[in-house]
């Protein structure tokens, strides 16, 4: 019997975590969290308890609960030893977006993550940038004994296990057991993505991951529908995000319209966009050559572009981070010795005001810092997150200065808050006036409805069953076999 479980990412717009049985091979496709479950029932301070996470996560539903699948450091905490001999044979990663991945943190670490190398060295930028523990798990909640023969508490960075990461290359072929496995890259808004077909004891399975037809791999889009139609699929995994809207612009459109504001601007041009699309990255690159002025990046994207540059496989993909049209910001550190008398404070004491990752980058020959900014605001495309709109205090804008926002628009009231506040910031400092608006220029991740059409129509599955959407009356408009189905339940092929 072949079997698919929906643990998340139905109803639902991410949170993807699909279970497939087939004979005595069971995987998972993505592990990802979901926005609206947390926001149903967390907040910034009230959360699942370190220790009790899985209690409360199991309780609220929002992970399954399954034996010898999690860290032991959690697990023991719920009864399960962690020992359990696992069912899990296998991770499937489609991408390394949080509403796919982000529960792979607390997998046990011999469970085999399958995932691309972009998705891979993504997830690494997230562990050696912050404190995510996707490659490598570091044990909390451990008691041990210590020098004087009394038992402490460890916390929690003392034992790191590296986890069980295999590569795949896109379009070959692998097999977990009796389960056939194709990989096929898609376009999407994060590099390395990657839908799969599997092949089982009884029949094939298509999952389209997150995709559109708009960005700069439209041609992976169609090459993975085509190979949907040749493999006769009896059930297509179709998402729907998008599928209740009608047009889209493309990344290049992304592309020159940048340039054309930024070529209409005597100041500084200051722009916001998802820190790992790097492909929106490219079209800022390309505005920035386009209009004469360097691209400003963040010491995390400088981190994330290194990391590209330093694969063998992924070299040349995208700009190092040393490329003669970019360079990289320097933000005060900690103690914001930056613009200090270093004959009173030493170097040294300047590279401590910074975290061990971002050090190298203060030696970069394009390392520049608000001063440079300063002097020359025509020069400059200068990214600005959300999280760092304090960097504008230091560089204070001149007039003529102009905001490019090329991130999703608001679609509930917490991120219409957040937004009204970022407004405040470029208030502030005169980059647009209070009646006035950004520059919003952004497409989207997903394909529109036409785009969800062209797919069901050409992938041509047997039965189709609407994930990643909360609009299933569209896959149920242009399909005759259309299976809704609810957090946890199950399919049989
Ligand atoms: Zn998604």
């Amino acid at each position: 019997m072949t079997s698919i479980t929906f643990h998340g990412g139905v109803n639902d717009i991410g949170g993807n975590k699909f279970l497939v049985k087939d004979k005595d091979t069971t995987v998972f496709m993505d592990f990802g969290m979901s926005f609206s479950q947390e926001g149903e029932f967390f907040a910034q301070f009230l959360n699942a308890r370190g220790s009790n996470f899985l209690t409360d996560m199991f309780e609220l539903g929002m992970l399954p609960k399954i034996k010898g699948m999690y860290r032991r450091d959690y697990a023991k905490h719920v009864g399960f030893d962690g020992n359990e001999e696992t069912e899990i044979d296998a991770i499937l990663l489609t991408h390394a977006h949080v509403d796919h991945c982000a529960y792979i943190q607390y997998l046990r670490e011999d469970i085999p993550i399958y995932c691309s190398e972009e998705s891979k060295l993504i997830m690494q930028n997230f562990d050696e940038t912050g404190t995510d523990q996707y490659l490598t798990h570091k044990e909390k909640f451990q008691f041990y004994k210590n020098k004087t023969g009394g038992v402490s508490r460890a916390t929690g960075d003392k034992v790191a296990y590296p986890r069980n990461i295999q590569i795949f290359q896109s379009n070959k072929e692998f097999s977990i057991d009796s389960i056939r496995v194709e990989p096929l890259p898609v376009d999407h808004s994060i590099p390395g993505v990657h839908a799969f077909i599997l092949h089982t004891s009884n029949g094939s399975i298509g999952n389209t991951a997150d995709l559109r037809f708009h960005g700069r791999r439209k041609d992976d889009t169609e090459k993975f529908v085509e190979r949907c139609a040749k493999s006769d699929l009896d059930i297509l995994l179709c998402e729907g995000t998008r599928v209740n809207k009608t047009s889209s612009l493309t990344e290049y459109d992304v592309e020159t319209k940048v340039a054309d504001i930024v070529n209409n601007t005597k100041g500084l041009a200051i722009c916001g966009y998802p820190i790992r699309d790097l492909d929106r990255l490219m079209s800022f690159f390309i505005a920035a050559k386009n209009s004469n002025r360097y691209l400003v990046i963040d010491m995390k994207q400088a981190y994330l572009l290194k990391l590209f540059t330093e694969s063998e496989s992924m070299k040349g993909k995208y700009p190092s981070p040393i490329d003669k049209n970019i360079k990289i910001y320097i933000q005060r550190g900690s103690w914001g010795l930056i613009d200090k008398d270093l004959k009173k404070f030493s170097d040294k004491q300047l590279y401590a005001d910074y975290a061990m990752w971002q050090r190298p980058f203060l030696d970069y020959p394009n390392a520049i810092d608000y001063r440079d900014i300063q002097k020359k605001q025509n020069e400059y495309i200068f990214f600005c997150s959300d999280f760092r709109l304090q960097d504008l205090i230091d560089i204070k804008p001149d007039e003529g200065a102009t905001y490019i926002r090329s991130l999703t628009e608001p679609f509930d009231l917490e991120m219409e808050l957040k937004e009204e506040q970022i407004k405040n910031w470029f208030t502030h400092f005169g980059v647009i006036k209070k009646d006035q608006d950004w520059h919003q220029i952004h497409v989207s991740g997903h394909g529109d409805g036409e785009q969800i059409k062209k797919v069901i129509d050409g992938a041509n599955s047997k039965k189709l069953i609407p994930i990643h959407t909360k609009h299933d009356e569209y896959h149920k408009k242009w399909h005759s076999n259309v299976q809704s189905v609810n957090q946890h339940d199950s399919v049989d092929l």
